[in-house]
């Protein structure tokens, strides 16, 4: 029996998605060869390929005036790809710190430019957004960093400034496609695959034109997003299974109705979590209401010496890898798309019973 998976990635994948890509593991519709066998310039992985290419850009809707990469390197490299990709002829970058992911990019970015911290709410101890009438905007910023949902501290920013020219780039890696965006408002978004779109290997990159031509010269030829957006993904070999993977996943949002459905059920998801956290002085949630993460909920037992004996009777009723991260310990929920509401209501049953029985 499958067992519900709270992982903050890798992370739980739709059933129905093991399944196909088990049945098709030895041979893709009858070409006699694995996905994984295959040339990524054949004409059978090219179908795969532009399949999910155009599923992506109308699940997410995005403009034509916006390339989708298809890379590697995960949210990391993405990172601290991106000011190389964005700094020729500035110095300045701008950098909104509202937990561990965004820290970490702003340090990253100090190899290639002046990082000005625009706002950070550290010092709240990341359980929040600073207003954005507080944000201290350079005047000729490169770009504009957030990562707008923190994996780690369970933050998510769900409205956006307004930054006129400067461009806003999100790393988005553990909230893409949870939830329909207004890709027109950024310069670029990204995020990994292996939280809601499949498996770790593929990062998505989703760049407006005009911010091609942009790079350092030290940037690496296979990282620039210019070479790799005039290859069509394909200046080396791009990570053909994951992509195969993120395919069958996009097919099967679409199926469940889209963003916007998927949104409904991952806002009763949140909500029927957070609800059995603020129903009892058992738990505690730290994050402010505002911006409670739909997909990460950190949460932490009042008395945390009891923090094992909550993982241990998890794990036996197959709740599993709910240990928050090592950074800030406690609980973390991660509640992806894949993660059926099912999950859920066994989740906070089984909280419910955990504090009656501690009682
Ligand atoms: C997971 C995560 C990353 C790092 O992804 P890797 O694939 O490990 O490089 C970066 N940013 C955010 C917001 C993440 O959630």
């Amino acid at each position: 029996m499958r067992a519900f998976n709270f992982s903050a990635g890798p992370a739980a994948l739709p059933l129905a998605v093991l399944e196909q890509a088990a049945s098709e593991m030895l041979d893709w519709r009858g070409c006699g060869m694995s996905v994984m066998e295959m040339s990524h310039r054949g004409r059978e992985f090219t179908e795969i390929h532009e399949t999910a290419l155009a599923d992506f850009r109308e699940l997410l809707q995005v403009p034509d005036n916006y390339r989708i990469l298809f890379m590697q390197g995960g949210g990391l490299s993405q990172n601290a790809i991106m000011p190389m990709n964005l700094m020729r002829g500035a110095k300045v970058a701008d950098y909104v710190v509202t937990g561990s992911w965004s820290q970490k990019s702003a340090r990253e970015a100090l190899k290639y430019a002046q990082v000005n911290i625009a706002a950070s709410s550290e010092a709240g101890g990341f359980t929040g957004v600073p207003p954005f009438s507080e944000w201290q905007l350079s005047d000729n910023a490169a770009y504009l960093h957030i990562c707008s949902n923190e994996t780690i501290n369970g933050v998510e920013m769900f409205d956006l400034p307004d930054l006129g020219h400067v461009p806003l780039v999100a790393d988005v890696s553990s909230h893409f496609l949870s939830r329909p965006m207004d890709v027109s408002r950024y310069g670029v978004l990204f995020g990994g695959a292996q939280k809601n779109i499949g498996i770790a290997g593929l990062t998505i990159v989703v760049v407006r034109d005009d911010l091609l031509d942009r790079a350092l010269p030290i940037c690496p030829t296979a990282f620039e997003w210019k070479t790799v957006a005039a290859n069509n993904s394909m200046y080396n070999t791009p990570p053909t299974y994951a992509i195969y993977l993120a395919g069958l996943v996009l097919k099967w949002l679409k199926q469940l109705g889209g963003l916007a459905a998927i949104e409904q059920i991952n806002i009763e998801k949140a909500r029927l979590l957070y609800a059995t956290i603020d129903a009892s002085d058992f738990y505690v949630g730290r994050v402010q209401a505002a911006f409670r993460s739909r997909m990460n909920v950190p949460f932490y037992l009042a008395d945390e010496s009891r923090n094992a004996d909550f993982l241990a009777g998890a794990q036996a009723r197959g709740l599993l890898q709910l240990r928050g991260h090592k950074s800030v310990g406690g609980m973390r929920a991660s509640i992806y798309n894949a993660v059926p509401i099912e999950g859920v209501k066994a989740l906070v049953d089984y909280m419910k019973e955990f504090e009656r029985s501690q009682a």
